[in-house]
């Protein structure tokens, strides 16, 4: 088998030829057919996170070895089973559920793999869809996808689950009130969609570039707000006559994070998912005084992304602008995502 791995952070994607594994045990092997991009993946590349003042969270302080295949929204065809595997057929397509733990922990048990303290996730501690194939452990991974578009269908494992585990956490306001949505990347207009698609009243948007604040208000936002702008928090609170119910923050810089706390009525929640990095300092009597909350919010459980999937099949998830290309350009559309020049998901297919 073919992948592009990361070999030395920062450094273009490597070819690396291995022999196809074979599965085991409860194993399924399939072969990519339709592999997103994520930003996360551009922290991974550049070696970390940025936790504000001049130093970095690495990634390789995790345990984490090169060369490694990233990709954690993947589409495959079953084309093999291990002995004890059921429930898929070969010829199968199937949609990944990347975020897998231990399977033995408490968290692991009651349903929130994503939240372990031992991850295996694909793409970061086991090989992602920047390969031509890929091995789950087990069929209860690979979700249901018939009649979706596998490159439409393979964001919803990170982008979709990942807004749609967020706008859970905004509460029953969402169908009453606007909410911001800071950020309109991959996972921005997907939070648009899916807002959409759960009854939300809508979502006034911020972003720094101009093409991306015209895709979200392609993508039906109700306003659309320059993030550079030095009354951004005044604009987004005078389009919500008065503040937000809730911020779901989708770039996570200390800048961004602020904004949303500037946005928000009293009660109100910041849902921090953005990985850029920074750090703030929040006055403590605010967080009283405001009744705030500031809350992150990690991907989805396989539950969130089975009702997502749901909510795909009723129709009602607008898909999102998704840009193609060929597997052997995942490192030309690395770059193209850190220029920022990519409208919505780039995904790779073979
Ligand atoms: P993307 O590159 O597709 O989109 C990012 C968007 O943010 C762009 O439109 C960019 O113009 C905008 N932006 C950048 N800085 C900004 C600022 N200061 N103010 C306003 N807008 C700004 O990225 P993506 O794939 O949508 O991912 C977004 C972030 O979410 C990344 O940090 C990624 O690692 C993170 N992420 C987190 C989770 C999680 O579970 N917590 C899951 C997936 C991705
Ligand atoms: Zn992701």
């Amino acid at each position: 088998m073919k992948s592009y791995d990361v070999a030395a952070f920062g450094e273009p994607l490597q070819l690396f030829e291995r022999p196809t594994p074979q599965p085991t045990g409860s194993e399924v092997l399939l072969r990519t057919v339709a592999a997103g991009i994520c930003h996360s993946d551009l922290h991974f590349w550049e070696g970390g996170y940025d936790i504000g003042g001049g130093k970095m969270l690495r990634v390789a302080d995790r345990g984490i070895k090169l060369p490694l295949t990233m990709g954690h929204e993947i589409v495959g065809e079953v084309v093999a089973l291990g002995p004890e595997a059921e429930g898929v057929a070969v010829g199968e397509k199937r949609l990944v559920f990347p975020w897998i733990g231990c399977g033995a922990c408490a968290v692991c048990r009651r349903g929130d793999e994503q939240l372990c303290m031992k991850p295996t996730f694909f793409g970061v501690f086991r090989p992602g869809g920047y390969g031509d194939h890929v091995v789950v452990p087990h069929p209860r991974y690979l979700l249901d996808i018939s009649g979706m578009d596998p490159a439409q269908a393979a964001p919803y494992a990170c982008s979709g689950v990942t807004t749609y585990g967020a706008l859970k956490k905004v509460g029953p306001a969402l169908k009453d009130e606007p909410i911001a949505v800071i950020g309109a990347g991959g996972l921005g207009l997907m939070c648009l969609s899916v807002l959409k698609a759960m009854g939300g009243k809508g979502a006034i948007v911020v972003d720094l570039d101009p093409k991306k604040r015209q895709a979200a208000l392609d993508a039906g936002a109700l306003a659309a707000i320059d993030g550079g702008a030095p009354d951004a928090a005044k604009q987004v609170v005078a389009a919500a006559n008065g503040g937000v119910v809730a911020a779901i923050d989708l770039v996570g810089s200390g800048g961004t994070v602020q904004l949303g706390i500037d946005c928000i009525q009293k009660g109100g929640k910041v849902i921090v998912v953005g990985l850029y990095g920074g750090a703030i300092t929040i006055p403590t009597p605010f967080i009283p005084m405001k009744a705030m909350t500031v809350q992150g919010s990690y991907v989805g459980s396989l539950g969130e992304l089975t009702e997502l999937l749901d909510l795909v099949r009723t129709g009602k998830v607008a898909p999102i602008p998704v840009t193609c290309r060929d597997f052997h350009e995942a490192d030309a559309a690395l770059h193209e995502l850190k220029a920022g020049k990519l409208i919505g998901r780039a995904v790779l297919t073979p």
